[in-house]
């Protein structure tokens, strides 16, 4: 398993804010984890990146104990994509995506020929070359996160870690920055995402997390959510799941009632 999370339990002071969470990704999957506000989902993303230190449980990424990790090793195994809401400093766009390469170079060593090359490759394979020399401070959102994801992708970490991907973002970046994640994924990389879009994670996860109450409420299948029950309790309202035949392909919609 490329990522792995051992009946991990976390505390702020005594507050118990996660108390037994176990899940494992391997390439290929997407992970999505739903929970209200203030359900511990950062703080999961937090302990995940070894920003944060278990109170109980293990974290492994690629079989090894993340504890034994040096944070150079930690970094080149997971890229983190913070919301597009955060602050990003004025640098130019390659450069930003040629920071991913840090984590490959040695203190005072600076990017060579190799690491410009895949910080460029990152920006074509998105389709993004365009924005090479633009400030990401002056980008939309949708256009910061896809250099982000550049970013990631340049780091060559094989975990990619997503909070909140789409918020704040139009409906088209929403569906770009989905659509992006989906081609990652079926490239290979193991992908966990938060989300407040129930939609997302029926539609784009291969399995889903529901945190709730510092607990697991739901882990397993899109599919499994389906029949309403879990997410109903999870945000307290009747809802309509419904997989719809667009013409096109199926479509999983959850309306309110
Ligand atoms: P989510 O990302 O799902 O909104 P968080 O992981 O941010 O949830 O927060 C989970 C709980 O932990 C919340 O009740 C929050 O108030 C609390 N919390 C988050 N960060 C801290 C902190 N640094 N110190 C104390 N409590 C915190």
């Amino acid at each position: 398993m490329l990522l792995e999370s051992r009946s991990v339990s976390f505390s702020y002071g005594r507050r118990k804010v996660l108390d037994g969470v176990s899940f494992a990704i391997e390439g290929g999957d997407m992970m999505a984890i739903l929970g209200r506000n203030g359900s511990g989902k950062t703080t999961l993303m937090r302990l995940l990146l070894g920003f944060l230190q278990p109170d109980d449980g293990d974290i492994l990424i690629d079989g090894r104990d993340e504890r034994g990790m040096s944070e150079r090793e930690k970094a080149k195994a997971i890229a983190y994509i913070p919301q597009s809401t955060e602050m990003v400093y004025p640098y130019p766009v390659i450069d930003t995506v040629l920071m991913g390469r840090a984590p490959s170079l040695s203190i005072f060593e600076r990017p060579g020929k190799g690491d410009e090359e895949k910080a460029e490759n990152a920006l074509s394979m998105l389709g993004i070359e365009h924005l090479r020399n633009r400030s990401v401070n002056e980008l939309s959102g949708g256009e910061r996160q896809l250099v982000m994801i550049a970013r990631a992708m340049a780091q060559e970490a094989r975990i990619i870690l997503l909070d909140e991907p789409t918020a704040s973002l139009d409906y088209s970046n929403q569906l770009l920055v989905m659509e992006t994640m989906e081609r990652l994924r079926t490239s290979g990389y193991a992908m966990l995402f938060s989300t407040h879009n129930p939609e997302q994670a029926l539609m784009n996860a291969t399995s889903v997390l529901v945190l709730s109450e510092s607990r697991i409420a739901y882990s397993g299948s899109p599919e499994g959510l389906m029949d309403g029950s879990v997410l109903e309790s999870l945000y307290s309202r009747r809802l309509c799941i419904k997989s719809i035949d667009t013409g096109e392909n199926e479509r999983i919609i959850c309306i309110p009632r």
